[in-house]
């Protein structure tokens, strides 16, 4: 089924998102005012600080709709070629799960698609709800996946490091994946069997060799455009390269995520779920795909 019904409890549950959204009223509220604050809805005190914003004319995440995408036969292959070796821990930054890598070398990063220039491998991490019915990022027509995962990679063509490239022109390219409920995902349960060690803020621990291409679908067909992170500062510095495939994984996996904490060790423990930005207008943008687009081909 395309699209969603209307009155899906998940709406509320979307986050506000500081000065941005309280400084110009989002399409996305004024169309379906699914998005409410409740007095069960507390912000996440990443929202609740100074939150810089650059503008907001290339804001990400965004509902991406297939019949406005551009087919853009000149879109190469991405090419992806990580380095097991480089995995290096894995953290509760408070909001998500995170897993970093060395980036001292060019061995682990991407190119050709869409980029003009080789992207390091930073980190990658996921966001999603409370429930199964919503908690991606990305939307596809409208439809929310119940988590999404993000690559980071940042441009070391043009720049020095990721802090430099985070905020910086063409600085970052993220690969964001769909998750949808299906078989266990049996690379991702070695991280899942982690995650108890990880459940409170601030707590790291080491991760093996992890090569991460393993969390990508095997269909490399993407969606493109131009945007920002979606956590403070919410720099425009983002390509995005949106995989049209999403990976399964076991519900018992999603559980796992839930377990999290947005909380440190002696604090009131509050549980880790629906840390997704809510949708940003796509404004002047466009969407650009490697693959023609067949009606009501959502996977
Ligand atoms: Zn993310």
């Amino acid at each position: 089924m395309l699209g969603r019904a209307p009155h899906k409890p998940l709406a509320v549950l979307r986050q506000t998102s500081g000065p941005l959204r309280a400084a110009r009223l989002q399409p996305w509220d004024s169309q379906h005012s699914r998005v409410q604050r409740s007095s069960s809805c507390t912000r996440h005190p990443l929202w609740t600080g100074s939150v810089s914003s650059p503008g907001g004319t290339q804001q990400s995440p965004i509902n991406i709709r297939q019949r406005d995408s551009i087919y853009d036969p000149q879109l190469a292959p991405l090419r992806v070629s990580y380095d097991a070796t480089s995995c290096r821990c894995i953290w509760n930054t408070g909001y998500f799960f995170q897993v970093e890598f060395d980036d001292a070398s060019e061995e682990s990063g991407i190119s050709g698609g869409p980029l003009e220039n080789h992207y390091r491998l930073k980190q990658f991490h996921f966001h999603w709800g409370a429930g199964n019915e919503w908690g991606s990022e990305h939307t596809v027509d409208d439809h929310m996946y119940p988590a999404e995962l993000h690559l980071v990679h940042w441009n070391s063509t043009k720049y020095a490091n990721y802090k430099e490239a985070s905020v910086g022109e063409n600085g970052l390219a993220v690969i964001g994946v769909f998750l949808k409920l299906g078989a266990q995902h049996e690379a991702l349960q070695r991280l899942v069997h982690i995650l108890p060690e990880v459940r409170h803020k601030d707590a790291q621990v080491a991760v093996g060799p992890f090569d991460p291409s393993c969390l990508l679908p095997t269909c490399r067909d993407y969606w493109t455009y131009k945007g920002s992170l979606t956590t403070p500062p919410l720099a425009e510095s983002v390509t995005w390269i949106i995989q049209k495939t999403p990976i399964e994984v076991a519900p018992s996996q999603l559980s796992a995520f839930r377990a999290l904490l947005f909380s440190a060790r002696g604090e009131k423990e509050e549980v880790m779920v629906n840390n997704f930005r809510p949708l940003q207008p796509l404004m002047d943008r466009r969407v650009s795909s490697s693959f023609r687009a067949v009606a009501g081909m959502r996977s």
